[in-house]
């Protein structure tokens, strides 16, 4: 019913006014493919998205779904910031407020990303508890929503959390399958035969996978494999973990013995998250989707490539899933694959330069 309801609700905003002027294209990256030596590679360009990613998707949602009930505040976690940057844009456009909450940690290292909120009107509150990083953000927040729930609205980062938050961000990132479907259908005549979307929590993943799940495309979620196996150096929450509940919802996780949410680590910040999406876990369980995984040093590749092939600079979570679309392309000569680039690099230049240079001359 809810899952009816959210959807025609938006599709009856949304259809004749926003999705005309929000849809990015869907682009053929043939140098890549050619690059990649046998398969054809497509980007679904969502990092022409405003603020640089998929996120604004589920936050322009969010926001009409707050002003649909009347509500004042729009209220959230961040992590690196660029949930928080996208709500705060959000909030802006349709005259709300918005309340962050930030662990200390992050707000000293995305100082950029804390400016920004700012600039935009977000008030943004300083986690100093635990970790002080995005589990106490969490925390805090929804906190912080409990205290003022008929004022506010939780706007979460990610197909993530209790009933009914993941299937509200699913929802809102519906589009970004529906438009790629049709768009890949113009160009080639049929649909692709792989889609392939790096995983976090699972928005941009579940966004295109639930425009393509009644098709015979094969879908593949790419899991940050960080430094390698071994807890603490990766983010890979469908290879190594086991179900466990974080943040009010059951679903593979990453933990300790005694089930505590386990350290997790990736060189693209988006994705080091050690739950994952309760739809995620069922379409494993299910066999509808694989997860496979892509390491930090695949990754950086990957973002070097297609910087220097096709001029577009991915952010290092889109990188994962670039990754594996080229390894997919190498063994698949005859197929066509459509990959999700969830957003755009900018937010990552400092961090590669530092780490690996300008690439190889
Ligand atoms: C936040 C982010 C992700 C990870 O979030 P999902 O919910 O897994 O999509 C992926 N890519 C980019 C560019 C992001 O900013």
């Amino acid at each position: 019913m809810l899952r009816r309801n959210c959807r025609t609700w938006l599709r009856s905003r949304v259809r004749s006014s926003l999705i005309s002027t929000r849809s990015t294209p869907v682009y053929h990256a043939a140098r890549l493919s050619e690059y990649a030596g046998g398969a054809q590679i497509y980007l679904k360009r969502e990092d022409l998205n405003h603020t640089g990613a998929h996120k604004l998707n589920h936050c322009m949602g969010e926001a009409l779904l707050a002003r649909h009930m009347g509500k004042k505040k729009l209220i959230a976690e961040t992590g690196a910031g660029q949930h928080g940057v996208a709500l705060a844009t959000a909030a802006a456009c349709f005259g709300l407020e918005c309340e962050i909450h930030m662990g200390e940690v992050d707000i000293v290292k995305e100082a950029p990303n804390v400016s920004r909120m700012k600039l935009l009107g977000a008030s943004v509150v300083p986690v100093t508890f635990g970790l002080r990083t995005l589990k106490e953000a969490v925390d805090s927040a929804f906190q912080a929503y409990l205290a003022d729930y008929r004022n506010s609205i939780y706007c979460i980062g990610s197909v993530v959390g209790p009933h009914p938050f993941p299937l509200m961000v699913r929802d809102f990132q519906h589009v970004v399958g529906v438009e790629a479907r049709e768009q890949f259908r113009e160009m080639t005549g049929t649909d692709p035969h792989a889609v392939c979307a790096c995983v976090g929590g699972g928005s941009n993943a579940m966004g295109i996978f639930s425009g393509f799940l009644d098709t015979a495309a094969r879908l593949y979620g790419v899991e940050p494999l960080g430094r390698g196996d071994g807890t603490g150096n990766h983010a890979a929450t469908m290879s190594y973990g086991r179900e466990g509940i974080i943040h009010g919802f059951k679903c593979y996780l990453l933990q300790d013995e005694e089930g505590n949410p386990a350290p997790v680590y990736s060189c693209a910040s988006g994705l080091d998250y050690p739950g994952v999406g309760p739809e995620h876990s069922f379409l494993k369980d299910e066999g509808r989707v694989r997860y496979v995984t892509a390491d930090d040093r695949q990754a950086m590749d990957a973002f070097h490539r297609l910087c220097r092939l096709e001029g577009i600079i991915p952010a290092l979570e889109s990188a994962h899933a670039v990754s594996y679309a080229i390894e997919l392309a190498r063994e698949r000569r005859h197929d066509a694959i459509l990959v999700n680039l969830s957003g755009r690099g900018d937010k990552d230049l400092d961090y590669v330069l530092e780490q690996y240079g300008a690439g190889d001359g």
